[in-house]
C-alpha cells in the first residue's frame, strides 16, 4: 500500500535537506525525504562550500545574504550546527573585469553586504601568506567564509526529522505516476508514496527524475577536481577563504590544510553522474599547485595530501532552475545550480516552502529562476563573461 504523504523530496542534498525543514518548520510536516544512495552523497558531499557574497544579480545578492546569515546563526536558526567558518573572505580579479567588478561592489554594499574594495597592502595585512601581486583589484567580505557540507546538510534533517518528516536513505526513484495533469504517485525501489507534491531536488540526476514527467532540463553534467595540499608549516598557510580570478582558483583552509579547487574561467568535462572518476588528474593536480603557488610563494614546498572530483550540475546560464511547471501540477524543480549552489540553499529552502506553504518571504522572488527564462531567452547575464556566476 502507498505511504500517503504531503510532499516527496527526492535527493538529500543541501537544497533537499533544506527545501524538508523549511516546509515543516511552516507546518507541512508529513514529508518523505527520499535519497538513492546517502545523505550529501551528490554534489553537496563533494561541495568546497565557500560562502562568499560576491555575486551579480540583485536576486542572488538577496538570496546568499540571507544564507550567510543562516550558516553564522545555525543553531537559532535551524538547530545544531553547519560548520560555518567566518574567515573573511578575499576576491583578486584581473584587469578585463575591473569595472564590472566594481559596479557589482557597489551593487552588494547598497544592498547591504559587507563588501569594499582593498589595496594590495591592506591584502597583506589581512593575509600576509598571500602575495597580491598581478591582482588588478581586490575585494574583502569580513563576513564570509566556509561551512562544512555533511554537518549542514545532516544539521537540517536532524532538525526536520524532529518536526516528523521521514528521510530514507537508499531508496531510487524509479518512477512518478500524473493523473490528469498532477503527479499522483512516487515508486521507489523500498516503497510508494502517495503524493501531490514532488520535488525534484537530485542535482546531476535531474534529467532522470525530469525524464519520468516528460521534463528536459538543459543540463550539463560536468567534473570537478580539487585538491588537498598541506604547507610545510601551519604558519605558511592562509586562514582566509578566497576566489583568485587571476590565477582560475579557489582555496579555503581545511584544518591545517588548504583546499584548492579550479574557480572562472575553467574548461568544461561532461560526464556520466553514474560513471566519472571520482579521483584527479595528475596534470590537474601539478597545474594546481602551479597556480596556488602563484598567489601563495610559500607552497611551491607544500605537500599535496590528495585531489577528487564531484560534480556540478550546470545550465547554459549558469543559474538554477527553480519553481513549479504549469503542465503538470505538483512537480516543482530546484535542479541546476551549477556548482555555487550550497551557499544559496538556506534561502532557496526559505523561498521554495513559502511557495508551497502559501506563506510570504520579504524580498523572495523565484519568478527569475523558472524553467521558460531558456524558451524565452531570459536568461541571466553573466558580469564576468563565461561561466562565473
Ligand atoms: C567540487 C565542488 C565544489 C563546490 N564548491 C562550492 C562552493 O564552494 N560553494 C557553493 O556554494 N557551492 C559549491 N559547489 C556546488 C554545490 O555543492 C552544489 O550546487 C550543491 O551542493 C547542490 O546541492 P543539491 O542538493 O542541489 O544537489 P546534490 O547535493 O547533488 O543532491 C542531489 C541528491 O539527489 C540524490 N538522487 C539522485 N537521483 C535520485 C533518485 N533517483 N532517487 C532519490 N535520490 C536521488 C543524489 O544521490 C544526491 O544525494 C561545489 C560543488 C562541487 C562538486
Amino acid at each position: 500500500m502507498a505511504i500517503s504523504v504531503d510532499a516527496v523530496i527526492v535527493g538529500a542534498g543541501i537544497n533537499g535537506a533544506s527545501i524538508a525543514f523549511n516546509l515543516a518548520k511552516n507546518g507541512m510536516r508529513n514529508i518523505a525525504v527520499v535519497e538513492r544512495f546517502t545523505i550529501a552523497s551528490g554534489g553537496t558531499g563533494k561541495s568546497a562550500a565557500i560562502v562568499r557574497q560576491h555575486y551579480s544579480n540583485e536576486v542572488l545578492i538577496r538570496m546568499v545574504k540571507r544564507s550567510r546569515d543562516v550558516f553564522e546563526y545555525f543553531d537559532d536558526q535551524v538547530g545544531g550546527s553547519a560548520g560555518f567558518v567566518k574567515t573573511g573572505y578575499l576576491f583578486f580579479v584581473p584587469e578585463y573585469v575591473k569595472t564590472a567588478f566594481m559596479e557589482n561592489i557597489a551593487r552588494q554594499e547598497k544592498l547591504g553586504i559587507k563588501t569594499s574594495t582593498i589595496s594590495h597592502a591592506e591584502s597583506r595585512e589581512i593575509s600576509p601568506q598571500i602575495d597580491p601581486g598581478d591582482a588588478a583589484a581586490i575585494a574583502y567580505e569580513p563576513d564570509s567564509g566556509y561551512a562544512e557540507p555533511y554537518e549542514a546538510t545532516v544539521s537540517y534533517l536532524k532538525a526536520a526529522k524532529a518536526k516528523g518528516v521521514r528521510v530514507y536513505q537508499s531508496c531510487p526513484v524509479q518512477a512518478i505516476a500524473v493523473q490528469s495533469g498532477k503527479v499522483v504517485e512516487v515508486q521507489t525501489t523500498k516503497e510508494r508514496f502517495s503524493t501531490p507534491i514532488v520535488v525534484n531536488a537530485s542535482g546531476p540526476w535531474a534529467n532522470k527524475i525530469g525524464k519520468m514527467v516528460n521534463i528536459a532540463y538543459p543540463l550539463q553534467v560536468t567534473r570537478e577536481q580539487e585538491v588537498m595540499f598541506r604547507a610545510q608549516s601551519p604558519e605558511q598557510s592562509p586562514k582566509l577563504t578566497v576566489s583568485d580570478m587571476c590565477n582560475a582558483i579557489y582555496f579555503h583552509p581545511f584544518g591545517q590544510d588548504l583546499l584548492v579547487g579550479r574557480g572562472f574561467p575553467k574548461e568544461y568535462e561532461e560526464v556520466d553522474p553514474d560513471n566519472y572518476a571520482e579521483g584527479s588528474d595528475p596534470e590537474f593536480v601539478t597545474e594546481t599547485a602551479e597556480r596556488i603557488t602563484r598567489r601563495i610563494p610559500a607552497f611551491e614546498s607544500a605537500f599535496i595530501l590528495k585531489g577528487y572530483s564531484g560534480l556540478y550540475d550546470v545550465t547554459p546560464d549558469w543559474h538554477p532552475i527553480i519553481g513549479a511547471h504549469p503542465e503538470i501540477k505538483g512537480f516543482i524543480s530546484v535542479v541546476g545550480f551549477s556548482g555555487h549552489g550550497f551557499k544559496l540553499a538556506p534561502a532557496v529552502g526559505e523561498w521554495v516552502a513559502a511557495m508551497l506553504t502559501d506563506q510570504h518571504v520579504p524580498g523572495a522572488d523565484l519568478s527569475p529562476f523558472a524553467f521558460d527564462r531558456f524558451s524565452k531567452g531570459e536568461l541571466f547575464k553573466a558580469a564576468y563573461g563565461g561561466n562565473r556566476a
